[in-house]
């Protein structure tokens, strides 16, 4: 059969120089994270072929015999990685993962409570311009005067608005997430308790942060970050709820479900329960931990909250005099990707802001210790120090393609 190379040259030179970047640059993306060969092979197998509209044993589509048992495969992992009763593994993305949990256990113009964005919160979890936000009375917390979680406040506006749904969970939040607590006061008022997980979810699944599974009505995840799977989305809960939880996804939300890319799933979640996995996540801690410190304790940045508890952590780039746009530009010239983002109260504008988010998942799964975590956190401040300098720009270029080259992702 011809290759892709000679079918469509054009965009296969568009994935090649792809392939090249994520070998050649530092991936400090905190939802970013590079999967292992077997998902790939997986979720570029002909199961991409199949309608399998419904689930495992209640399909609308003949011929789901096979993807029948991957499904089940992955469902079955699913739910004994994290210990839940039930688990839907068909969500396309985290967004609908989401999305499903609101029509499940809400109607539009009912109360929800989550995060607030600007202090860590996702879009899904009530931004005005996200449906969670348009459809829903959104009532947000967010965080104390030491950037962190603010429990009291939270609790006294859950008490004070009744909201149908507790949301906990974040894109960009550092700590650990007391989510007892938050399970305590949804109980209280009589409200569905959903944890939003993805970021999260590997460490929790390798015991590394706590895990919510046991508190929660209903949790939900991305595959694609800390868990290392394809892109694509999950949903755990309570047994209760797995009738509402599964019409929602189908026939609410989705139709077809993609069979490849819950087979890759599959294959991530058995790498998952791994000790490999477990020392991996163990890694992860460790290098957020040392970026943190070099980046706060030895180059005079501040690091929101303090301190990092997971695999990320915020920057407050104001002492430098930088943006986070500008930060963004000034590193991704010396071959080190990050994003902006914005710190509790930013002065600055959403697609400006004053910080960025660093995360260790990726470079970690190319092998990166806390020896070249240091030494990544001191090329960041190097160019954070001297953003518009090329000769600085240049001497992190050639080291990050040392490091790059002697820490191959997939291979030269
Ligand atoms: N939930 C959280 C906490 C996230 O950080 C993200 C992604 O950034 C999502 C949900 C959405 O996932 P997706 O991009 O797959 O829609």
């Amino acid at each position: 059969k011809d290759s892709l190379a000679k079918i469509d040259p054009e965009l296969f030179a568009s994935i090649s120089d792809e392939n090249q970047r994520q070998e050649d640059h530092i991936e400090l993306i905190a939802s970013e994270n590079y999967v292992s060969c077997a998902v790939m092979e997986a979720q570029g197998s002909q199961l991409t072929n199949k309608y399998a509209e419904g689930y495992p044993g209640k399909r609308y589509y003949g011929g789901c015999e096979y993807v029948d048992v991957a499904e089940q495969i992955a469902i079955d992992r699913l739910k004994a990685l994290f210990g839940a009763d039930c688990a839907n593994v068909q969500p396309n993305s985290g967004s609908q993962a989401n999305q499903a949990v609101l029509m499940a256990f809400a109607k539009p113009g009912d109360t929800i409570m989550g995060m607030s964005l600007a202090e860590g919160g996702h879009l899904t979890h009530g931004m005005p311009l996200n449906m969670s936000g348009k459809w829903f009375n959104v009532v947000a917390y967010g965080l104390d005067a030491k950037e962190e979680i603010d429990y009291e406040k939270m609790e006294a506006l859950a008490r004070e608005h009744k909201p149908k749904i507790i949301v906990a969970g974040a894109s960009a939040y550092a700590l650990r997430i007391d989510f007892e607590r938050f399970a305590k006061i949804a109980k209280e008022i009589g409200a569905i308790f959903w944890v939003d997980m993805a970021h999260y979810a590997g460490l929790i699944a390798a015991g590394y942060y706590p895990n919510p599974v046991p508190h929660a009505d209903v949790v939900t995840s991305t595959t694609h970050k800390t868990l290392r799977g394809p892109r694509g989305g999950v949903i755990l809960m309570k047994a209760e709820h797995e009738k509402a939880i599964n019409s929602a996804i189908f026939p609410g939300l989705q139709g077809g479900p993609l069979m490849h890319v819950i087979a890759a799933k599959a294959v991530a979640f058995k790498e998952a329960a791994t000790p490999e996995f477990k020392k991996y996540q163990e890694q992860v801690v460790m290098n957020a931990r040392v970026m943190a410190r070099v980046l706060g304790e030895e180059r005079g940045l501040r690091i929101v909250s303090g301190r990092t508890e997971s695999h990320l952590f915020l920057v407050d780039l104001r002492s430098k005099k930088i943006t986070g746009k500008e930060a963004e530009a000034a590193l991704g010239r010396a071959h080190i990707t990050v994003n902006k983002n914005g710190i509790p109260n930013d002065p600055e504008k959403p697609f400006v802001t004053s910080g960025i988010r660093i995360g260790s998942p990726a470079m970690t799964t190319r092998g990166f210790t806390e020896i070249e975590a240091e030494r990544v956190a001191h090329l960041v401040a190097d160019v954070l120090d001297a953003p518009n300098d090329e000769a600085v720009a240049e001497r992190v270029r050639n080291e990050v393609s040392a490091l790059c080259k002697k820490f191959p992702v997939y291979g030269a």
